[in-house]
């Protein structure tokens, strides 16, 4: 048998083996193959990826580069990935099992990240503050904090890497990327493509490895002056813990467990698709799942007819092949997981209407049937706990007030559906749910441009938009005495 293709870490633009030797094989999830090695890292590869790191960050040739240069090196590599899109998009799919469709709608947007940053990059700015008196001149400089560390889970890891990579270049920093174990291919592939977009070698580097070897080291690394992580809440958790420890900031953008809200005045053909669409696209394994589906009860019955009947009738197989619809799960134990919440909500009084098992494909992966649950309620742990698979509760309501009750009863806060056409409503609830993100007869949009926050133990900070700069920066403030006069009273404070 031929050995697999290893991959190194990335490091101040070289291939660099793992300090201790190990490598680890990742999984496609489709044929549960193993189809690439990745060097294991450990504390040792990440201290030299932070020291290449802040080499980069204090050599002329980055500290000294003019922000418009900056977003001019943003602006090429957001070019290059659009060349490279259905390379890394096969990558992708062949390392998460999503599909290819949705990689390939995923990296053709992915340049948009890099030139959004671009043209953002010469607009970070300082102020002019207004000083109390005309002698003080008092301005803000709004600089790079140092070195990021940034960690990232398997379910889009690209696009979930663009989203910290592009803002904390734009900004001035470097960075460490650790991507999750079970993703590596698709950040390796991209990696030449840092310096061929002209950044110096050392400003973006790749520790590839496990979350307590490589991901734990980097947070924890006295170099790293900011950490930036999206994934489970447990880990963000335990990150945020070591941040404290050290006084350094953390961006946390972590799990949810959305509700999807439907009115009897909506289109209820396009809301049935909206809960597709939220809880059965990428399996179920997107942040965002609107796993939570609340129906009212005048349309309840007709909802989950139509819900179930297009679930049942989703093409479960090769994610690579243009006709699937539902690829498998990323990893072994995202599957026994899910089986195991079937199980669980089964025992806690649920009834399984449509899934609740693996299907037949022919093929060896991780696989699971689009699965809906009646007869659940929301104080139940598979209506509380995120599942990160394609089961969905639907459970019904009578008023708005209860909706907004039910959908609010949540640790997560990260994103909500509505359905309606009553515009007054939509304004109510949009005010009122406690969710980062609310969609309004849509779900699942998103944007470079627009903030993405998670509110209660969905996380803390923004990706996104302009105010994730203040994610990536530190402000200072400088005053200089322009007057002549000589210095009067020291005991005196001056404003
Ligand atoms: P995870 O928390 O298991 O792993 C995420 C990353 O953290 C991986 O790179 C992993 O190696 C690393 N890690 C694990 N333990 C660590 C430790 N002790 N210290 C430092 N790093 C560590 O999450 P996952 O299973 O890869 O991803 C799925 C989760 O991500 C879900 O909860 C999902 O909701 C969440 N997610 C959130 C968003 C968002 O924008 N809010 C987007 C996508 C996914």
């Amino acid at each position: 048998m031929n050995p697999l293709p290893r991959h190194d870490h990335y490091i101040a633009g070289e291939w660099t083996a793992p300090a201790d030797g190990g490598y680890f094989a990742s999984v496609n999830p489709a044929t549960a193959e193993p189809w690439y090695e990745a060097a294991s890292g450990t504390a040792a590869d990440v201290d030299r990826a932070v020291t290449a790191a802040r080499t980069a960050f204090e050599d002329p040739r980055w500290r000294d580069l003019s922000q418009t240069r900056r977003g001019r090196l943003l602006r090429n590599l957001g070019d290059l990935i659009g060349e490279h899109a259905e390379r890394l998009a096969r990558t992708e799919t062949l390392d998460n099992g999503k599909l290819l469709r949705e990689m390939r709608a995923q990296l053709a947007g992915l340049p948009e990240y890099f030139h959004y940053y671009a043209g953002l990059a010469d607009k970070i700015q300082g102020d002019v503050i207004p000083g109390a008196s005309r002698e003080l001149l008092n301005y803000t400089l709004r600089e790079p904090v140092g070195v990021v560390g940034a960690i990232t889970p398997w379910n889009s890891p690209l696009l979930l890497t663009a989203t910290k990579l592009a803002p904390a270049l734009a900004a001035g920093n470097t960075v460490v990327v650790k991507p999750s174990e079970h993703t590596s291919a698709s950040l390796l592939a991209l990696a030449p493509l840092f310096e061929e977009a002209g950044f110096p070698p050392g400003v973006v580097n790749v520790v590839t490895g496990y979350g307590p070897d490589a991901g734990a080291p980097l947070a924890e690394h006295a170099g790293v002056a900011k950490v930036t992580f999206t994934g489970s809440s447990g880990t963000g958790r335990r990150i945020a813990r070591v941040c404290a420890d050290r006084l350094i900031g953390c961006t946390l953008e972590l799990g949810g467990k959305s509700p999807n809200i439907i009115f009897p005045d909506a289109d209820l053909g396009s809301a049935a698709m909206g809960v597709i669409a939220g809880i059965f696209a990428a399996a179920g394994q997107t942040c965002v799942a609107g796993s939570r589906v609340l129906v009212h009860r005048e349309v309840y019955d007709e909802v989950l007819e139509r819900v179930t009947a297009r679930a049942a009738t989703i093409r479960i197989g090769d994610p690579l092949a243009e006709t699937t619809e539902l690829g498998p799960l990323a990893i072994a134990e995202q599957l026994a997981k899910v089986e195991s919440y079937v199980e669980l909500g089964q025992a806690e009084g649920g009834k399984v209407v449509c899934g609740g098992r693996r299907p037949e494909t022919g093929l060896a992966g991780y696989f699971y049937s689009p699965t809906v649950f009646t007869g659940t309620d929301n104080g139940m742990r598979i209506c509380q706990e995120e599942i990160f698979g394609p089961v969905a509760t639907v459970m019904p309501f009578g008023s708005e007030e209860e909706a907004l009750a039910i959908a609010n009863d949540s640790a997560y806060g990260l994103a909500a559906g509505v359905w309606t056409r009553d515009v007054n409503r939509v304004h109510r609830m949009a005010a009122r749910l406690e969710a980062g993100t609310v969609w309004v007869n849509t779900y699942r949009s998103m944007s470079p441009m627009s903030p993405r926050a998670g509110f209660k133990t969905s996380g803390m900070g923004t990706e996104h938009g302009t105010e994730v700069i203040r994610e990536y920066t530190r402000l200072k403030s400088v005053w200089i005495n322009t007057s002549e006069e000589p210095a009067g009273d020291p005991f005196i404070l001056r404003s």
